[in-house]
């Protein structure tokens, strides 16, 4: 039986309005100093992640008065804030993150971009911060993308990540949600994740620390959940893993997620199984889409609770053969190992991660057909 689809499936495969449709949202103001051509050849060959900016930026601010207003495309550069500002005190603040793909007739496509605006509501709501419009979330991917056009690389699983995010500026040290909000976007060409091929994780099972708790912020995107997380992330980073693997906070016994990204586990009999969807979980669009794709493929999948003792047992055993972790920014992740206090299992296969990260990476690159309709064109 096919799963029912969640509030933000449905908002992304509503039929939005298209590219040219959304594109004079945002007006895009003369640039008086874009980067040169030498700086632009120095940061698209070596491209990293997160490090470099394109030209522009785009933004909006929000008051009671005016609600969403000034939608511009303008040169990238520091904000001004002031020291009041809320969102350094309070942390009020939400953000989003997915990329835009080069295809090979040099159109500019991203994916599912209405499930990240949807996303982004369900984040605002949380954080008391006002609605942004889907269309004119689409309309500032559209014009910065048309205006940075050039920064979306051309090199093989290349991509040009966007930032969208909200803060709350208000200069107000009352504890109560502001009045006043920034939006903005910013991009980063980034290279593709995987330099070396595609290399399994080791993970640190940590039993100590949370980044989320029941009733908390752990399936909204905002910054505090991140801040939760380095703690013990840099301890593990410290002690040679690459990820944390984080357990629910209210029986320590469940696993949750995998730093910042989404966890699945394939059984030894084809079956594979991610934590549903508890509240404590980000309900990430690769997620989704992994979902979708393996439904569509026939295989068996369930969304339930995973106590990490009957997995550790099952690794043990064979049961589980194999694990892996997705996100945009990875697409997908396979496992090699976890580690618990001095107790290591061992993942071998990837034949699932690797399949899912194939075929995903195909459709948003326009390799092969979108048959979800997942993809919308930017330029
Ligand atoms: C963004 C995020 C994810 C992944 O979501 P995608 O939409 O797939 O990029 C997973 N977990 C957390 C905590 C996140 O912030």
């Amino acid at each position: 039986m096919p799963r029912s689809q969640t509030a933000l499936e449905l908002c992304a495969s509503k039929q939005w309005p298209s590219n040219n449709d959304v594109a004079q949202r945002f007006e895009t103001l003369p640039h008086p100093g874009l980067a040169s051509d030498k700086r632009y050849q120095e940061v698209m060959c070596s491209l990293g992640f997160g490090v470099e900016f394109t030209d522009y930026m785009a933004r909006a601010s929000w008051n009671e008065s005016a609600g969403w207003h000034d939608f511009k495309i303008e040169p990238y550069g520091p904000l001004s804030l002031d020291p009041a500002g809320a969102v350094l005190h309070y942390g009020q603040e939400v953000f989003e993150g997915l990329k835009a793909y080069r295809h090979a007739d040099g159109s500019i496509w991203t994916f599912r971009p209405a499930y990240n605006a949807a996303r982004l509501n369900v984040s605002n709501e949380r954080l008391m911060i006002p609605q942004f419009p889907v269309e004119d979330f689409l309309g500032s991917l559209v014009g910065l993308v048309r205006a940075d056009r050039r920064w979306v690389p051309q090199a093989a699983g290349a991509t040009l990540y966007m930032r969208p995010f909200i803060f709350a500026s208000e200069a107000f040290l009352g504890v109560r949600a502001a009045k006043r909000f920034e939006y903005g976007v910013v991009a980063s060409p980034s290279g593709p994740y995987f330099t070396h091929g595609f290399k399994p994780i080791n993970v640190w099972v940590e039993r100590t620390h949370h980044r989320a708790g029941p009733g908390g912020m752990g399936d909204v995107k905002t910054g505090g959940n991140y801040a939760a997380s380095f703690y013990a992330k840099s301890h593990a980073f410290e002690r040679g893993f690459d990820e944390v693997l984080f357990l629910d906070a209210a029986t320590n016994s469940r696993i949750d997620e995998l730093g910042a990204m989404n966890v699945f586990v394939v059984m030894a009999d084809g079956t594979v199984r991610t934590p549903a969807l508890s509240g404590t979980i980000l309900p990430g669009s690769t997620r989704s889409a992994i979902l979708q794709l393996l439904d569509d493929e026939g295989v068996t999948t369930r969304e339930e609770t995973i106590e990490l003792d009957e997995l550790w047992m099952g690794i043990k055993t064979g049961d589980v053969a194999e694990m892996f972790a997705c996100g945009t920014a990875a697409a997908v992740v396979s496992i090699g190992s976890l580690t618990m206090g001095e107790e290591r299992v061992e993942l071998s296969d990837s034949t699932v991660a690797h399949r899912i990260y194939q075929e995903l990476t195909d459709i948003q690159f326009g390799r092969i057909s979108d048959r979800f309709g997942w993809m919308y064109r930017l330029a």
